[in-house]
Protein backbone atom coordinates (compact mmCIF):
# COMPACT_ATOMS: atom_id res chain seq x y z
CA UNK A 1 0.00 0.00 0.00
CA UNK A 2 2.85 2.35 -0.06
CA UNK A 3 2.08 3.52 -3.77
CA UNK A 4 -1.24 3.99 -2.57
CA UNK A 5 0.05 6.38 0.57
CA UNK A 6 2.54 8.56 -2.20
CA UNK A 7 -0.36 8.74 -3.85
CA UNK A 8 -2.55 10.17 -1.27
CA UNK A 9 0.41 12.32 0.32
CA UNK A 10 0.43 14.42 -2.83
CA UNK A 11 -3.65 15.26 -2.71
CA UNK A 12 -3.05 16.61 1.06
CA UNK A 13 -0.57 19.53 1.14
CA UNK A 14 -1.73 20.19 5.47
CA UNK A 15 0.79 17.25 6.86
CA UNK A 16 -1.58 17.63 9.79
CA UNK A 17 -4.47 16.55 8.11
CA UNK A 18 -2.37 14.39 6.03
CA UNK A 19 -1.22 12.23 9.03
CA UNK A 20 -4.75 12.11 9.47
CA UNK A 21 -5.91 10.70 6.20
CA UNK A 22 -3.20 8.48 6.43
CA UNK A 23 -3.70 7.00 9.53
CA UNK A 24 -7.27 6.49 8.89
CA UNK A 25 -6.74 5.14 5.44
CA UNK A 26 -4.53 2.68 6.75
CA UNK A 27 -6.84 1.80 9.38
CA UNK A 28 -9.47 1.15 6.83
CA UNK A 29 -7.39 -1.09 4.22
CA UNK A 30 -6.13 -3.30 6.98
CA UNK A 31 -9.61 -4.33 8.29
CA UNK A 32 -9.74 -8.06 7.05
CA UNK A 33 -12.53 -7.79 5.02
CA UNK A 34 -11.63 -5.22 3.08
CA UNK A 35 -7.93 -6.63 2.60
CA UNK A 36 -9.61 -9.81 1.11
CA UNK A 37 -11.80 -7.68 -1.08
CA UNK A 38 -8.40 -5.48 -2.21
CA UNK A 39 -6.80 -8.76 -2.57
CA UNK A 40 -9.62 -10.33 -4.59
CA UNK A 41 -10.13 -7.80 -7.14
CA UNK A 42 -6.05 -6.56 -7.51
CA UNK A 43 -6.27 -6.74 -10.95
CA UNK A 44 -9.55 -4.91 -12.05
CA UNK A 45 -8.34 -2.34 -9.44
CA UNK A 46 -5.52 0.31 -10.02
CA UNK A 47 -4.12 2.51 -7.01
CA UNK A 48 -6.26 5.16 -8.43
CA UNK A 49 -9.54 3.17 -8.27
CA UNK A 50 -8.76 2.22 -4.30
CA UNK A 51 -8.02 6.30 -3.21
CA UNK A 52 -10.92 7.46 -5.63
CA UNK A 53 -13.46 4.39 -3.73
CA UNK A 54 -11.65 5.24 -0.20
CA UNK A 55 -15.15 6.65 0.75
CA UNK A 56 -16.99 3.69 -0.18
CA UNK A 57 -14.33 1.30 1.87
CA UNK A 58 -14.99 3.35 4.80
CA UNK A 59 -18.72 3.60 4.61
CA UNK A 60 -18.42 -0.48 4.02
CA UNK A 61 -16.18 -0.74 7.51
CA UNK A 62 -17.99 1.60 9.50
CA UNK A 63 -21.57 0.19 9.08
CA UNK A 64 -20.02 -3.36 9.70
CA UNK A 65 -18.39 -1.73 13.19
CA UNK A 66 -22.25 -0.33 14.21
CA UNK A 67 -23.95 -3.81 13.21
CA UNK A 68 -20.85 -5.91 15.56
CA UNK A 69 -21.41 -3.64 18.28
CA UNK A 70 -24.82 -3.73 18.01
CA UNK A 71 -26.56 -0.91 17.14
CA UNK A 72 -29.21 0.34 14.89
CA UNK A 73 -27.95 1.57 11.26
CA UNK A 74 -29.61 3.56 8.75
CA UNK A 75 -30.72 0.39 7.17
CA UNK A 76 -31.62 -2.09 9.35
CA UNK A 77 -31.15 -5.65 8.89
CA UNK A 78 -29.42 -5.25 5.63
CA UNK A 79 -25.64 -5.90 5.54
CA UNK A 80 -23.22 -4.03 3.36
CA UNK A 81 -20.76 -5.42 0.61
CA UNK A 82 -18.16 -4.45 -1.44
CA UNK A 83 -18.56 -4.66 -5.09
CA UNK A 84 -16.58 -3.37 -8.29
CA UNK A 85 -18.57 -1.89 -10.95
CA UNK A 86 -17.14 -0.46 -13.98
CA UNK A 87 -13.38 -0.04 -11.80
CA UNK A 88 -15.62 1.67 -9.05
CA UNK A 89 -15.82 0.76 -5.31
CA UNK A 90 -19.23 0.42 -4.41
CA UNK A 91 -21.24 -0.57 -1.16
CA UNK A 92 -24.15 -2.94 -1.69
CA UNK A 93 -26.66 -3.74 0.75
CA UNK A 94 -28.12 -7.05 0.91
CA UNK A 95 -30.72 -8.45 3.62
CA UNK A 96 -28.79 -10.53 6.34
CA UNK A 97 -29.45 -13.98 6.29
CA UNK A 98 -31.85 -13.48 9.51
CA UNK A 99 -34.11 -10.50 7.83
CA UNK A 100 -34.26 -13.12 4.90
CA UNK A 101 -35.45 -15.95 7.00
CA UNK A 102 -37.57 -13.39 8.96
CA UNK A 103 -39.03 -11.98 5.76
CA UNK A 104 -39.86 -15.81 4.46
CA UNK A 105 -41.74 -16.35 7.41
CA UNK A 106 -43.51 -13.20 7.35
CA UNK A 107 -44.64 -14.33 3.88
CA UNK A 108 -45.64 -17.35 4.51
CA UNK A 109 -47.67 -16.52 7.30
CA UNK A 110 -49.39 -14.26 5.28
CA UNK A 111 -50.27 -16.63 2.42
CA UNK A 112 -51.33 -19.82 4.84
CA UNK A 113 -53.53 -17.43 6.45
CA UNK A 114 -55.47 -17.27 3.55
CA UNK A 115 -55.28 -20.62 2.27
CA UNK A 116 -57.76 -21.92 4.75
CA UNK A 117 -56.19 -25.48 5.45
CA UNK A 118 -57.25 -27.13 8.70
CA UNK A 119 -54.95 -27.11 10.99
CA UNK A 120 -53.23 -30.30 10.66
CA UNK A 121 -52.47 -29.80 7.55
CA UNK A 122 -50.09 -26.22 7.88
CA UNK A 123 -47.13 -28.05 8.03
CA UNK A 124 -47.76 -30.59 4.83
CA UNK A 125 -44.11 -30.23 3.26
CA UNK A 126 -43.68 -31.75 -0.13
CA UNK A 127 -40.15 -32.48 0.66
CA UNK A 128 -41.42 -34.78 3.75
CA UNK A 129 -44.06 -36.64 1.39
CA UNK A 130 -43.76 -40.34 1.35
CA UNK A 131 -43.67 -40.76 -2.33
CA UNK A 132 -44.20 -44.82 -2.20
CA UNK A 133 -46.73 -45.85 -5.17
CA UNK A 134 -47.40 -41.98 -5.53
CA UNK A 135 -44.81 -41.07 -7.97
CA UNK A 136 -46.31 -40.06 -10.84
CA UNK A 137 -48.78 -37.64 -8.49
CA UNK A 138 -46.04 -36.00 -7.04
CA UNK A 139 -43.91 -35.66 -10.11
CA UNK A 140 -47.43 -33.78 -11.50
CA UNK A 141 -47.34 -31.73 -8.53
CA UNK A 142 -43.81 -30.66 -8.72
CA UNK A 143 -44.56 -30.17 -12.42
CA UNK A 144 -47.51 -28.09 -11.62
CA UNK A 145 -45.77 -26.09 -8.99
CA UNK A 146 -42.81 -24.76 -11.32
CA UNK A 147 -45.71 -23.67 -13.69
CA UNK A 148 -47.25 -21.97 -11.21
CA UNK A 149 -44.17 -20.16 -10.86
CA UNK A 150 -43.62 -19.73 -14.39
CA UNK A 151 -47.03 -18.66 -14.53
CA UNK A 152 -46.35 -15.41 -12.75
CA UNK A 153 -43.84 -14.30 -15.30
CA UNK A 154 -45.12 -16.02 -18.83
CA UNK A 155 -49.09 -16.26 -18.14
CA UNK A 156 -49.06 -19.89 -19.73
CA UNK A 157 -51.68 -21.82 -18.00
CA UNK A 158 -50.47 -24.74 -15.47
CA UNK A 159 -53.05 -27.46 -15.92
CA UNK A 160 -53.83 -28.71 -12.74
CA UNK A 161 -54.05 -32.09 -11.01
CA UNK A 162 -57.59 -34.49 -10.60
CA UNK A 163 -56.49 -36.68 -7.47
CA UNK A 164 -58.44 -39.54 -7.02
CA UNK A 165 -58.22 -42.65 -5.08
CA UNK A 166 -59.93 -44.66 -2.10
CA UNK A 167 -60.08 -43.07 1.51
CA UNK A 168 -56.95 -41.91 3.35
CA UNK A 169 -54.48 -42.03 0.25
CA UNK A 170 -53.20 -38.89 1.11
CA UNK A 171 -54.82 -36.63 -1.51
CA UNK A 172 -55.83 -33.95 0.88
CA UNK A 173 -52.32 -34.17 2.37
CA UNK A 174 -50.66 -34.05 -1.67
CA UNK A 175 -52.77 -30.75 -1.96
CA UNK A 176 -51.85 -29.31 1.10
CA UNK A 177 -48.27 -29.55 0.52
CA UNK A 178 -48.63 -28.26 -2.88
CA UNK A 179 -50.52 -24.95 -1.00
CA UNK A 180 -47.98 -24.89 1.12
CA UNK A 181 -44.97 -24.62 -1.58
CA UNK A 182 -46.80 -22.13 -3.28
CA UNK A 183 -47.47 -19.83 0.13
CA UNK A 184 -43.67 -20.00 0.33
CA UNK A 185 -43.44 -18.75 -3.33
CA UNK A 186 -45.72 -15.98 -2.80
CA UNK A 187 -48.36 -18.17 -4.72
CA UNK A 188 -51.81 -17.86 -2.68
CA UNK A 189 -54.38 -20.60 -2.90
CA UNK A 190 -57.15 -21.79 -1.28
CA UNK A 191 -58.42 -25.21 -0.44
CA UNK A 192 -62.37 -25.87 0.04
CA UNK A 193 -63.62 -28.94 1.38
CA UNK A 194 -66.33 -29.54 -1.04
CA UNK A 195 -69.10 -31.42 0.42
CA UNK A 196 -69.22 -28.58 3.56
CA UNK A 197 -68.98 -25.57 1.45
CA UNK A 198 -72.15 -26.89 -0.84
CA UNK A 199 -73.47 -26.91 2.96
CA UNK A 200 -72.28 -23.41 3.32
CA UNK A 201 -73.71 -22.01 0.31
CA UNK A 202 -77.21 -23.70 0.95
CA UNK A 203 -77.22 -22.09 4.27
CA UNK A 204 -75.93 -19.00 2.06
CA UNK A 205 -79.16 -18.90 0.14
CA UNK A 206 -81.22 -18.40 3.56
CA UNK A 207 -79.19 -16.06 5.30
CA UNK A 208 -76.39 -14.35 3.30
CA UNK A 209 -75.37 -13.72 -0.16
CA UNK A 210 -74.09 -16.50 -2.05
CA UNK A 211 -73.14 -14.65 -4.57
CA UNK A 212 -70.66 -13.16 -2.70
CA UNK A 213 -68.91 -16.44 -1.54
CA UNK A 214 -68.83 -17.30 -5.41
CA UNK A 215 -67.38 -14.19 -6.24
CA UNK A 216 -64.68 -14.48 -3.93
CA UNK A 217 -63.93 -18.50 -4.72
CA UNK A 218 -64.23 -18.53 -8.59
CA UNK A 219 -61.21 -15.57 -8.59
CA UNK A 220 -58.76 -17.16 -5.82
CA UNK A 221 -55.12 -17.53 -7.85
CA UNK A 222 -55.05 -20.87 -7.39
CA UNK A 223 -58.18 -23.35 -6.09
CA UNK A 224 -58.48 -26.64 -4.30
CA UNK A 225 -61.42 -28.39 -4.76
CA UNK A 226 -61.17 -31.21 -2.12
CA UNK A 227 -62.80 -34.19 -1.92
CA UNK A 228 -65.44 -33.62 -4.64
CA UNK A 229 -67.93 -36.38 -5.13
CA UNK A 230 -68.39 -37.24 -1.49
CA UNK A 231 -72.05 -36.26 -1.29
CA UNK A 232 -74.99 -35.53 -3.41
CA UNK A 233 -75.45 -32.27 -5.04
CA UNK A 234 -78.53 -30.74 -5.67
CA UNK A 235 -78.88 -29.19 -9.40
CA UNK A 236 -78.10 -25.80 -8.16
CA UNK A 237 -75.10 -26.67 -6.91
CA UNK A 238 -73.68 -28.17 -9.38
CA UNK A 239 -74.94 -26.04 -12.66
CA UNK A 240 -75.04 -22.89 -10.49
CA UNK A 241 -72.50 -22.71 -8.07
CA UNK A 242 -69.69 -25.61 -9.50
CA UNK A 243 -70.92 -25.03 -13.10
CA UNK A 244 -70.05 -21.12 -12.88
CA UNK A 245 -66.80 -21.12 -10.65
CA UNK A 246 -65.74 -23.54 -13.20
CA UNK A 247 -66.37 -22.05 -16.10
CA UNK A 248 -64.92 -18.34 -14.64
CA UNK A 249 -61.78 -20.47 -13.90
CA UNK A 250 -61.31 -21.93 -17.66
CA UNK A 251 -62.13 -19.00 -19.39
CA UNK A 252 -59.44 -16.72 -17.29
CA UNK A 253 -57.37 -19.86 -17.28
CA UNK A 254 -56.61 -19.56 -13.49
CA UNK A 255 -55.05 -22.88 -12.03
CA UNK A 256 -57.42 -25.85 -10.40
CA UNK A 257 -57.13 -28.72 -8.66
CA UNK A 258 -59.01 -31.56 -7.27
CA UNK A 259 -59.53 -34.33 -5.26
CA UNK A 260 -61.74 -36.89 -5.56
CA UNK A 261 -62.80 -40.95 -4.32
CA UNK A 262 -63.95 -41.14 -7.74
CA UNK A 263 -62.22 -41.33 -10.89
CA UNK A 264 -62.97 -38.56 -13.95
CA UNK A 265 -65.47 -41.41 -15.47
CA UNK A 266 -67.40 -41.94 -11.74
CA UNK A 267 -67.72 -38.85 -10.97
CA UNK A 268 -69.13 -37.87 -14.15
CA UNK A 269 -71.68 -41.26 -14.00
CA UNK A 270 -72.09 -41.72 -10.94
CA UNK A 271 -72.06 -38.08 -8.88
CA UNK A 272 -72.92 -35.42 -11.93
CA UNK A 273 -75.02 -37.13 -13.85
CA UNK A 274 -77.75 -37.72 -11.08
CA UNK A 275 -79.14 -34.77 -8.12
CA UNK A 276 -80.26 -35.19 -5.02
CA UNK A 277 -83.76 -36.07 -6.19
CA UNK A 278 -82.49 -39.25 -8.38
CA UNK A 279 -83.34 -37.33 -11.59
CA UNK A 280 -80.68 -38.24 -14.58
CA UNK A 281 -79.21 -35.57 -16.06
CA UNK A 282 -76.28 -36.74 -18.10
CA UNK A 283 -76.14 -33.43 -20.81
CA UNK A 284 -75.20 -31.78 -17.39
CA UNK A 285 -73.10 -33.64 -16.56
CA UNK A 286 -71.21 -34.07 -19.67
CA UNK A 287 -70.52 -30.10 -19.62
CA UNK A 288 -69.40 -30.01 -16.00
CA UNK A 289 -66.69 -32.70 -16.83
CA UNK A 290 -65.18 -30.77 -20.11
CA UNK A 291 -64.63 -28.08 -17.51
CA UNK A 292 -63.22 -30.64 -14.92
CA UNK A 293 -60.93 -31.76 -17.72
CA UNK A 294 -60.07 -28.72 -19.17
CA UNK A 295 -58.74 -27.44 -15.65
CA UNK A 296 -57.04 -30.81 -14.69
CA UNK A 297 -55.16 -34.05 -15.42
CA UNK A 298 -56.39 -36.94 -13.69
CA UNK A 299 -53.67 -38.77 -11.02
CA UNK A 300 -54.42 -42.05 -9.35
CA UNK A 301 -53.51 -42.33 -5.98
CA UNK A 302 -52.64 -46.21 -4.45
CA UNK A 303 -51.50 -46.95 -1.46
CA UNK A 304 -53.24 -48.13 2.01
CA UNK A 305 -55.11 -46.14 4.37
CA UNK A 306 -53.10 -43.51 6.10
CA UNK A 307 -55.41 -42.49 8.74
CA UNK A 308 -55.58 -45.53 10.74
CA UNK A 309 -51.81 -47.02 10.30
CA UNK A 310 -51.61 -50.42 11.34
P1 LIG B 1 -57.27 -38.55 1.64
O1 LIG B 1 -57.49 -37.11 1.41
O2 LIG B 1 -56.77 -39.25 0.41
O3 LIG B 1 -58.43 -39.24 2.21
P2 LIG B 1 -55.40 -37.63 3.60
O4 LIG B 1 -54.62 -36.70 2.77
O5 LIG B 1 -56.40 -37.07 4.52
O6 LIG B 1 -56.08 -38.74 2.67
O7 LIG B 1 -54.34 -38.53 4.40
C1 LIG B 1 -54.71 -39.38 5.45
C2 LIG B 1 -53.76 -39.23 6.61
O8 LIG B 1 -52.45 -39.60 6.25
C3 LIG B 1 -53.69 -37.84 7.12
O9 LIG B 1 -53.63 -37.87 8.51
C4 LIG B 1 -52.42 -37.29 6.54
O10 LIG B 1 -51.86 -36.31 7.38
C5 LIG B 1 -51.55 -38.53 6.45
N1 LIG B 1 -50.68 -38.50 5.29
C6 LIG B 1 -51.07 -38.64 4.02
N2 LIG B 1 -50.05 -38.61 3.17
C7 LIG B 1 -48.95 -38.44 3.92
C8 LIG B 1 -47.56 -38.36 3.64
N3 LIG B 1 -47.11 -38.45 2.40
N4 LIG B 1 -46.72 -38.19 4.65
C9 LIG B 1 -47.19 -38.12 5.90
N5 LIG B 1 -48.48 -38.21 6.25
C10 LIG B 1 -49.36 -38.37 5.29
MG1 LIG C 1 -59.21 -35.98 1.72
Amino acid sequence: MDNISDGLKRRFRDPKMREQYLKLFDDVVKDPAVAQFLKDNQERLSKQDIITGFSKLYEFVNLRKELAAGKQTFAPGYEPQLIVSDHHIEVVYHPTAKMVEHQQAQQRQKMVGMINLPKGLRNARIEDYDISGREEPLRAALTFIDECIDYQKNGNFPKGLYLSGSLGVGKTYLLAAIANKLAENGIQSMMIHFPSFSVEMTGAIQNGNPNQILNQIKQVPVLMLDDIGATRLTSWMRDDVLGIILEYRMQNELPTLFSSNLSMKDLQEQYLTYNNRGDSEPLKAMRIMERIKFLATEYQMVGPNRRNPE
